[in-house]
């Protein structure tokens, strides 16, 4: 079992002021794998205050320097490939030989493009009689959730280390053990002290010192809207900069000109990846009437095919929910969606049938299907973040716009019709953040965020760079 009885301030590995430590559930045998420190006010006020002092200096490195510490993390990141892997698929239930694609290379190829945006902070755009430079935003407060543990901080961590930020970063309470990996690649490169400080603990008890100390400049975080709104009120009495990655109910259009089986197992197995707990998940699948019952039949047998089990068996596709807590959530809107009215087509409330001995106590739910669901039942309308999907008929294409668009969420879509051209005259009619249209898939480079109740601001990209800048302008004549 892994235990960690430090936290990482300012450089050093630190005795916590709290003597309370964390036991962290494997969700697949409901058994402690790891136990971790739990960080105070105290140490979040002095990690803040080594932030601050360290920002001085790491904000005028010149951009070469800090894309060097970027490269030199990421070959650190490689070294430590099968430590990431253990330590996510053991504490959230990923399957441990999806966990690489799906959890890790993405974080390491990440940082290497974030290595380049370094340069972008040094462009210096001259205009008539003016000058428009770029600097960091200053102390930032990254906290994550327990999804995509290692790449939701990646993508947080790669443009404060790129724009010249420090950061106190906070993993959700059951999924820390990443972030102390990072914390040794850190320490092993040798980044300078303090522009990396690492602060596990309970969000609800540390969020407002976190979010509302005087000397953090900025707030980036990602989970539920619930936490999203209570982080921008501690935030706001100080005027802080806040970007918020929230929840999303994405809708996935299907027309009738489209390859129906490819479209419905794609979309299928969108959601049941990472066991439904992807916040762009497109969990509201749109199909026309005229092949509803086809589109329907279709989906069962690709949710009934794939392997749920064990997450070290390497033949398992979908392993256990992150947690009970998460799996309990799912099970109460299954059993919604039944007193709704919604068919159940496959899956439901009960474990999934011939999980081996080993896992029987695990956090599982089995993939499931709704038919028959209206777009207003409340399990089309809020995130459940677990395997299950709604299937929606629509009329024409107008209506499955106007259901496509009838969500408080805005995070992402996606698209299969005849051909590009037909997917993008209805992609430029969704309100979402990102829309995949056709064969279109994840790209770090493309900038990511949502509309309306799925947040504000941008990650990835060049526009999740700049969400770590601030704007000067130099007027000289
Ligand atoms: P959460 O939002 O409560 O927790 C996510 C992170 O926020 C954790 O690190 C937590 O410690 C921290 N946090 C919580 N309250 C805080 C506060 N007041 N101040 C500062 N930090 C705070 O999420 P959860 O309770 O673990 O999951 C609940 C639901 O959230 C899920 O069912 C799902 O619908 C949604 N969720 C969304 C995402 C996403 O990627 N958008 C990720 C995880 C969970």
């Amino acid at each position: 079992m892994k235990k960690h009885h430090k936290l990482y301030i300012d450089g050093q590995w630190c005795t916590p002021s709290s003597t309370q430590f964390v036991e962290i559930i494997n969700p697949a045998t409901n058994r402690v794998c790891a136990r971790t420190p739990m960080a105070n006010e105290r140490d979040v006020i002095a990690a803040i205050e080594a932030a601050r002092v360290a920002f001085a200096a790491w904000s005028q490195t010149p951009a070469s320097q800090r894309a060097d510490f970027i490269h030199a993390a990421a070959d650190e990141m490689e070294n430590r490939r099968d430590d990431f892997i253990v330590a996510i698929s053991q504490t959230m239930g990923c399957p441990l030989s999806l966990t690489n694609d799906l959890q890790v290379q993405g974080s390491i190829d990440a940082f290497r493009t974030f290595a380049k945006m370094a340069f972008l902070m040094e462009e210096v755009e001259e205009k008539e009689g003016f000058m428009v430079i770029r600097e960091a935003v200053g102390v930032c407060t990254l906290i994550n959730p327990w999804n995509y543990p290692l790449s939701q901080l990646a993508g947080k961590m790669g443009p404060v280390l790129a724009a010249g930020c420090t950061m106190v970063v906070k993993p959700a309470e059951q999924t820390p053990l990443q972030d102390f990996i990072v914390a040794e690649v850190f320490d092993k490169i040798g980044l300078p002290a303090g522009v990396f400080n690492l602060t596990p603990g309970i969000g609800a008890d540390l969020g407002q010192v976190l979010c509302g100390h005087p000397e953090v400049d900025m707030v980036s975080f990602t989970g539920s809207s619930a936490a999203g709104i209570n982080i921008s009120n501690a935030a706001a009495p100080g005027v802080k900069r806040v970007c918020l990655e929230l929840g999303g109910k994405s809708p996935y259009i299907i027309t009738e000109d489209t390859d129906l089986a490819v479209a419905v197992r794609s979309g299928v197995e969108n959601v049941m990846s990472n066991s439904g707990q992807t916040c762009t998940a497109l969990t509201r699948m749109l199909v026309p009437e005229s092949c509803y019952d086809e589109a329907v039949k279709m989906a069962k047998l690709v949710a009934e095919d794939i392997v749920v089990g064990d997450p070290e068996n390497p033949e398992t596709r979908m392993g256990p929910m992150s947690s009970s807590r998460q799996k309990d959530t799912v099970l109460n809107y299954i059993e919604k969606g039944i007193i709704e009215g919604a068919r159940l087509v496959t899956g439901g409330v009960e474990m999934p049938e011939n999980l081996p001995d080993s896992v029987k106590e695990g956090a599982y739910v089995k993939p499931t299907i709704f038919a028959d669901v209206g777009n207003d039942m409340s399990i089309a309308q809020e995130e459940i973040f677990g395997p299950v999907l709604c299937i929606i008929s629509y009329c024409d294409i107008d209506h499955a716009i106007e259901i496509a668009n009838d969500t408080i969420y805005g995070l992402s879509s996606r698209i299969s019709a005849k051909d590009k051209p037909a997917a993008l005259s209805i992609a430029r009619r969704l309100r979402a953040g990102q829309c995949f249209v056709q064969g279109g898939r994840y790209k770090d480079k493309a900038p990511f965020g949502g509309y309306k109740h799925s947040g504000n601001g941008r990650e990835w990209g060049e526009e999740g760079l700049m969400e770590y800048v601030e704007v000067k302008a130099i007027i000289y004549e």
